[in-house]
Order: structure tokens, then C-alpha cells, then sequence
């Protein structure tokens, strides 16, 4: 048997594989893929949509204290 402590305390959400990336606060790079990644979602273009997620996923959000 499992303990059953183990199965609590957990907040992360592992239950949506499929869940987008969410866009880093600040990062203005990432807020228009979101507007993109929305636009393409709503006429359909799964391709797009995929592609500026995956932008979203791997985009280094360096904002302005980094250059
Ligand atoms: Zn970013």
C-alpha cells in the first residue's frame, strides 16, 4: 500500500499534458505570441497555434534588467 501522505500536498497541475505555456509576466515577447497563439487558435490554424506555444515555451523572457 501506498502511503497516503504522499498523495497530498501536491498544487501542480499534472493532470493537463496539453496545457499551453503560460507567458512570462512582463515579457512583451511572450504577450504577443499569446495574442498570436489566440488568433490562430480561432480560425483554426493548429499549426500556428502550436508553433507560437512552443515560442512561448523556449523564449529565454529576458526583460530589461538583462540585455
Ligand atoms: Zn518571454
Amino acid at each position: 500500500m501506498s502511503d497516503p501522505r504522499t498523495t497530498m500536498g501536491d498544487p501542480v497541475h499534472l493532470a493537463l499534458p496539453h496545457a499551453p505555456p503560460q507567458p512570462a509576466k512582463g515579457c512583451r515577447v511572450c504577450a504577443e505570441l499569446v495574442v498570436r497563439r489566440r488568433a490562430a487558435w480561432q480560425r483554426g490554424d493548429l499549426s500556428a497555434a502550436t508553433d507560437a506555444s512552443v515560442a512561448i515555451r523556449h523564449h529565454p523572457h529576458r526583460g530589461r534588467h538583462r540585455l
